[in-house]
């Protein structure tokens, strides 16, 4: 089955009791037994849910995964992840994530005993260069956030399966559309659902999916015994997102593309960050490893300054400012006072984060619309 009939069939099947079409949210925090233990796979709503379930199908499914396992947001996802780990292991990380991993990681993990060192990976051959023989995990992230940055996926598959650790991808930013990070070799895929899988900026929701027996064995472990579950309502929303991702994904690519051509070509605009552009240092990866380019889109002024951000961050009218990504609905927003405000400047600056900088999640309006609001902006 192809990707487009797999988002709206897999995993789901006609009520058997009702023939209702859509998946029941299955609202109940435990199910009747027939007789002590005899049950129809269902005992209580932490360990299974039949909503949950289909989207737990679907998810595999659509990753080209064979098991998802579900949690209620996507760094409750990275959460359980982590937890594969023991006290003294090392993960090797991009050092270009999203803030929230970040902040997990060195806040939360740190303190338990994992070690994280960050790293460049844009040249995937200083990962090899950085395992250890603590390190027990790969974690990156591509495209990511806001430089979208690439990083060659099947070469780091080559460095971990080498070392024997286990390669983590977060593929929120590209989508399963884009991107299948199965396929190429990682052993572990986290989603924030949040973002283009439930796509209407409705829901909070992560998700893990693994293609490994024994590896989904431990993740079903952890999300029943830490019980960072989502509830059916959620499970339903992303059932329902999911069903028109690649046609949301198609326009936010189309729309992305016409953009960032736009910015670049805009008298008023420094640096343009997109992957899709054939100078982009790593355009040919990103053209093996993904289907399209996306919607995101980074930006830097030639007045490069927080005052000049700020004017055109609070004079756009369908581009919201606001944090987030990945819904119908165009966002804008300024990483330096918004998402990675707490990055010191200096470090932040280093890191490529100018004062200017501007990140667009390009949602699926029309485009001539899109950029007669940037051209007001800019003007
Ligand atoms: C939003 C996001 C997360 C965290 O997901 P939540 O659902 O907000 O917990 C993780 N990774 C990336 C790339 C994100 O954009």
């Amino acid at each position: 089955m192809k990707l487009g009939t797999k988002l709206i069939h897999a995993g789901v099947a006609p009520d058997p009791s009702t023939g209702a079409i859509m998946t029941p949210i299955f609202q109940t925090s435990t199910f009747v037994q027939s007789a002590p233990g005899e049950h129809k796979g269902y005992e209580y709503a932490r360990t299974q849910n039949p909503t949950r379930d289909a989207l737990q199908n679907a998810l595999a499914a659509i990753e080209n995964g064979t098991h998802g396992i579900c949690f209620g947001s996507g760094l409750a996802a990275t959460d359980a992840v982590l937890k594969l780990l023991n006290p003294g292991d090392e993960v090797l990380a991009t050092n270009d994530l999203y803030g929230g991993t970040y902040r997990i990681f060195t806040k939360v993990f740190e303190r338990y005993g994992l070690k994280f060192n960050f790293i460049n990976m844009q040249d995937a051959r200083n990962i090899e260069a950085h395992i250890t023989p603590q390190t027990k995990m790969i974690w990156i992230e591509t495209p990511t956030n806001p430089l979208l940055n690439i990083i060659d996926i099947q070469a780091a598959a080559q460095v971990a399966r080498k070392s024997e650790v286990i390669l983590a991808v977060d593929n929120t930013f590209a989508s399963p559309y884009l991107q299948n990070p199965l396929d190429l070799g990682a052993d572990i895929v986290v989603h924030s659902a949040t973002k283009y899988l439930g796509g209407h900026s409705d829901v909070v929701h992560g998700a893990v999916i693994v293609k490994n027996e024994a590896l989904a064995k431990q993740m079903y472990f952890i999300q029943n015994s830490c019980g960072a579950v989502p509830g059916p309502q959620d499970c339903f929303l992303v059932l329902r997102g999911i069903k028109t991702l690649h046609v949301r994904m198609q326009r936010h690519c189309e729309n992305g593309a016409v953009i960032a051509n736009y910015l670049r070509n805009h008298s008023k605009v420094d640096k343009v960050y997109w992957a899709g552009f054939p100078d982009h240092v790593n355009h040919d990866i990103a053209k093996a490893q993904m289907r399209g380019f996306g919607g995101m889109i980074s930006f830097t002024l030639k007045d490069d300054n927080v005052e000049a951000a700020n004017k055109v961050l609070s004079s756009t009218h369908l581009f919201s400012l606001a944090e987030s990504l990945g819904g119908v609905e165009s966002l804008i927003g300024h990483p330096a006072t918004m998402t990675h405000a707490s990055i010191p400047r200096e470090e932040r600056i280093k890191n490529g984060l100018a004062d200017s900088l501007i990140r667009l999640s390009v949602g699926i309006e029309d485009a001539d619309d899109l950029i007669a609001d940037l051209q007001r902006a800019l003007g």
